[in-house]
């Protein structure tokens, strides 16, 4: 019994040895984590992140509140409501996206015949509550306003995909 209690000890102590060893081994090798969310990793012109409504560079929306997007959405994430203005554009009086059902395949972005409805590079938008998530048109038009610099390089990017 003694004799194996002591194999079992010596295998410990050289496993222990050797761990220790691989350690020292990578503290002197390139580090391969980055301090998130300090620093962040390359992302794809292609990721699909949050959603944006764009507008064209005199302010009006670019959406023609045609329904494409919400007729091919297959999560049915998306619900638009629309009326002619007074000079007989056709706009959209509602444009809501429930984030918490869409799973960011891209068809809306895909669909839209104005670039309008966008997926952005923003993966930060974790909320504490079901119902932030629940996205109305201010606030897919604000995200179009904050990242519309993003938003247009990457659809230039991407246009020989498209
Ligand atoms: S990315 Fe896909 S699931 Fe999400 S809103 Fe667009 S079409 Fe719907
Ligand atoms: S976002 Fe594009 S596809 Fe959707 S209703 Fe507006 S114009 Fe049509």
């Amino acid at each position: 019994m003694a004799s194996i209690s002591s194999y079992a000890r010596s295998v410990v102590l050289a496993e222990i040895a050797s761990g220790m060893w691989l350690t020292l081994k990578y503290m002197f090798k390139p580090k391969v984590t980055i301090n998130y969310p300090y620093e962040k990793g390359p992302l794809s012109p292609r990721f699909r992140g949050e959603h944006a409504l764009r507008r064209y560079p005199n302010g009006e929306e670019r959406c023609i509140a045609c329904k494409l997007c919400e007729a091919i959405c297959p999560a049915q994430a998306i619900t638009i409501e629309a009326e002619p203005r007074a000079d007989g554009s056709r706009r959209t009086t509602r444009y809501d996206i429930d984030m918490t059902k869409c799973i960011y395949c891209g068809f809306c972005e895909e669909a839209c015949p104005v670039d309008a409805i966008v997926e952005g590079p923003n993966f930060e938008f974790a909320t504490e509550t079901h119902g932030e998530l629940l996205y109305n048109k201010d606030k897919l038009l604000s995200n179009g306003d904050r990242w519309e610099p993003e938003l247009a390089k990457r659809l230039e990017m991407n246009a020989p995909y498209r």
